[in-house]
């Protein structure tokens, strides 16, 4: 694959870097709730300036961009260190999954308010005892005339104390093999029948949510992709995850190894330098090298993806090493900080204001969310390099 921009590709890489300098809106509130209003104004901006879904094709708002340009886009927000739009799970699952799957009336009223972060989305997969092995889901799905009715409990819904709008995948067939017998919703959150109970995270933060469903209604013409068809959804929706994850994912984690370089050039550890001690020059280096191996390996996906038009499998090893990546950059963090590692985030003398503690506590999540690290493993063992299934 060829890695130099074409002039058009240039082109929108500096009108894209030129954007976010008069544009950047500055550091994020600390409250969750303050956040989410920032972000919501933040990605109100984007859409005006045609950015917020700028993989999606003209006629829905979007830019139309190829694989490259939006590769460009994310590595531009990165290196910015722009904030993330509000709608993180709208814009890169739902509005891609409604694109590829929905009706033409479900474009017209869904893609838009996703958009502009008028109306949030959240991703209502995983249950209490289905995760990983998501196909043994139990919420209930159950026809009433032109309506369906839905029981059941999801856990750790990213978001869903702010969203109006529920990706829900629930069974409606109790007799077909598991697989079969799954259908994709769209369940409106703003009903007495959904409940929403914030989880408290090991940062402090609520960010997810445990959802209590009885007998929630939700209309037939909410279906996505076709009653019973649910499981193949499902997995558009979480190769568009993690395919999107990628390029920012690359830049992020740039800036978080030259934020390491600079914490080890200005932090004693045993009187000298960290920069200038072997032991912590070995790991930056380690880190250095599976960073570029990243970066490669993404571009490897890209030109997988541009020739079969559908991101991959190969999307998994990205999310994976950059989920290993994130949690051993936090780690080297706090060793280098030493002592200090263990003040907390608030803590007035914390280095560079417990950002590195409080990305440590963040990282844990990193290799369950998305898919655990061990599936990612499985999958492509069994998918990109072939090897015999388990099972
Ligand atoms: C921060 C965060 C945000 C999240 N947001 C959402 C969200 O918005 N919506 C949503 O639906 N879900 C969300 N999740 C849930 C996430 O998708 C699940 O936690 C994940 O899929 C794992 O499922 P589980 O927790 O039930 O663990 P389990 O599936 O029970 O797994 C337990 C352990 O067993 C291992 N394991 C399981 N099966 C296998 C296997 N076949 N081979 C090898 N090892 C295996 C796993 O790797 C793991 O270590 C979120 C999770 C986190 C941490």
């Amino acid at each position: 694959m060829d890695l130099t921009l074409s002039p058009s590709e240039e082109e929108l890489r500096d009108e894209v870097r030129s954007w976010l300098e008069e544009n950047h809106p500055g550091p994020e509130p600390d409250e969750l709730d303050e956040v989410i209003a920032f972000r919501r104004e933040w990605q109100r901006k984007l859409d005006e300036a045609g950015f917020a879904g700028i993989s999606w094709p003209e006629e829905y708002g979007g830019r139309g961009a190829t694989l490259i340009e939006q590769a460009v886009f994310a590595q531009e927000m990165a290196r910015a260190e722009a904030p993330s739009p509000a709608n993180i799970l709208g814009l890169a699952m739902g509005g891609p999954v409604v694109i590829a799957h929905g009706t033409e009336e479900q474009k017209q009223r869904y893609l838009k308010p996703i958009l502009t972060a008028e109306e949030i989305w959240c991703q209502g997969f995983s249950e209490p005892e289905s995760g990983s092995d998501l196909a043994s889901l139990k919420t209930r799905a159950v026809k009433d005339g032109n309506e369906w009715v839905v029981t059941g409990q999801k856990v750790w819904t990213t978001l869903a104390q702010y969203s109006k709008w529920c990706m829900l995948v629930a069974r409606t067939d109790q007799d077909a093999p598991k697989h079969k017998g799954l259908t994709y919703f769209l369940m409106d959150m703003e009903q007495d029948a959904v409940q929403v109970r914030p989880l408290v995270q090991i940062t402090g933060e609520g960010e997810f949510n445990e959802l209590f469903i009885e007998e929630a209604r939700i209309p037939e013409e909410n279906v996505v992709g076709g009653v019973g068809n649910g499981w193949m959804v499902a997995i558009t929706t979480l190769m568009n995850e993690r395919a999107g994850l990628a390029f920012g994912a690359i830049a992020q984690i740039h800036n978080a190894l030259n934020q390491l370089m600079e914490l080890a050039k200005e932090t004693r550890s045993n009187c000298a330098l960290a920069a200038d001690d072997s032991y912590y020059r070995q790991r930056l280096a380690q880190l250095y090298i599976e960073a570029e191996t990243m970066r490669l390996n993404a571009y490897r996906g890209l030109t997988k993806t541009m020739e079969t038009g559908t991101p991959g499998p190969e999307g998994s090893l990205g999310k994976w090493q950059w989920a290993d990546l994130n949690q051993d950059i936090t780690e080297l963090a706090l060793d280098i900080e030493g002592g200090y590692a263990s003040l907390t985030r608030g803590a007035e003398n914390a280095i560079a204001g417990g950002r590195w503690q409080y990305g440590f506590l963040r990282s844990r999540a990193n290799s369950i969310e998305g898919g655990t690290t061990d599936i990612l493993r499985n999958i492509i063992a069994e998918r990109v390099l072939g090897l015999p299934k388990l099972r």
